[in-house]
């Protein structure tokens, strides 16, 4: 069976673009694949986090997972940090990479732009996400759009170490959902959809309670033409809305233009905003049920137990390609 990784950030409550371009797919996946789903708490910290708040958005993600549909049957969900492989492979990967590739990155471009006091670890955070994925000789990597550039990085850094030292890691495939891999944020829909956007009108939260969403997409910026048409460049807020639509009703989108030829912005919102409705809506009552159960931490115990066998062993190789420690 091959191996799927895939990793969330605990930066904030998750969004609709995390779920249609990554949980989404993981639900679906955990069925054929060997699934390991990680919250990068240690990725979070590359920006500044409350430590409290980060607690509480470590739990709030794990029962998300669980929420959406992961079953801790078929796939190992656990907290990066609790995994000290991570962190370890995560400095052999730094040994590999080159600074001039690292600043090349466009979300350590968008991340650190006109902000003082930026962390080293935010230029070497695709090295850290390298090891997250190549401790578990992982085959594909199931991610949004956004992730293509450190996962071609990825590919390029085992590609590196397996020449130099041993072919130790398998080079790992992106795998990206063909609708919802990019979802725009509501207000300035040039700009991707994020959990760490300020501006809460232009993100929609899974734990958004239905009538914020529905107030969120009802305001959502679109244009003066008032026809439903997909052209992200001439019309980034309708194409939004209707990659949203069709990600959440799994309907092309040549099929919602047809079916939305004539009809005006107020009833297609209305429309969009429903069907997201209908997508979170469960989901958020399963997650209130996960956020107070004990079985939360069990799961998190047996899949930080699960991971660790795993990542153990490739650290332990890529130590000894390298010659360090000692031969024993
Ligand atoms: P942050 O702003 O803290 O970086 P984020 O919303 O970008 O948060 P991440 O934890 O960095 O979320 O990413 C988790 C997963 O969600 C990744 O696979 C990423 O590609 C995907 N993702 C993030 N934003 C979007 C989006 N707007 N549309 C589709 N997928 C997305
Ligand atoms: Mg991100």
């Amino acid at each position: 069976m091959e191996t799927i990784f895939s990793g969330i950030q605990p930066s904030g409550t998750l969004t609709l673009g995390n779920y249609l371009g990554a949980m989404k797919q993981f639900v679906e996946l955990q069925e054929d694949y060997d699934c390991y789903f990680c919250i990068v708490d240690e990725h979070a910290i590359t920006v500044p986090q409350d430590r409290l708040k980060l607690r509480e958005n470590i739990r709030s993600l794990a029962a998300l997972y669980l929420a959406s549909g992961i079953d801790p049957d078929k796939a190992t969900l656990f907290i990066q940090s609790e995994v000290s492989a991570h962190t370890q492979l995560g400095w052999i990967m730094q040994t590999q990479s080159y600074i001039g590739e690292l600043e090349r990155m466009t979300q350590f471009k968008d991340k650190s732009a006109g902000k003082e006091g930026v962390s080293s670890a935010l230029l070497t955070y695709p090295p850290l996400m390298a090891a997250d994925i190549l401790l578990y000789n992982t085959n594909l990597v199931p991610v949004g759009n956004d992730q293509k550039q450190h996962l071609e990085l990825t590919r390029d850094l085992a590609e590196r170490f397996n020449r130099k030292y041993n072919a130790i890691f398998t080079v790992p495939e992106v795998k990206i959902s063909e609708v919802g891999a990019r979802i725009m944020s509501l207000q300035e829909p040039t700009k991707k959809m994020s959990k760490s956007d300020e501006n809460q009108k232009a993100t929609i939260y899974m734990l958004d309670e239905p009538k914020k969403i529905i107030k969120k997409i009802k305001s959502a910026v679109t244009d003066s033409e008032g026809v439903v048409r997909f052209d992200p460049t001439d019309k980034p807020g309708v194409s939004n809305l209707l990659t949203i639509l069709s990600s959440a009703t799994n309907t092309p989108i040549k099929d919602l233009e047809q079916q939305y030829a004539g009809v005006g912005y107020g009833q297609f919102k209305q429309d969009v905003a429903d069907a997201v409705v209908n997508v979170l809506e469960p989901i958020q009552q399963r997650y209130s049920d996960i956020i107070t159960s004990d079985t939360l931490d069990e799961v998190l115990d047996q899949g930080r137990d699960a991971a660790s066998r795993v990542a153990d062993k490739t650290l332990a190789k890529a130590k000894k390609a390298m010659g360090l420690g000692r031969v024993r």
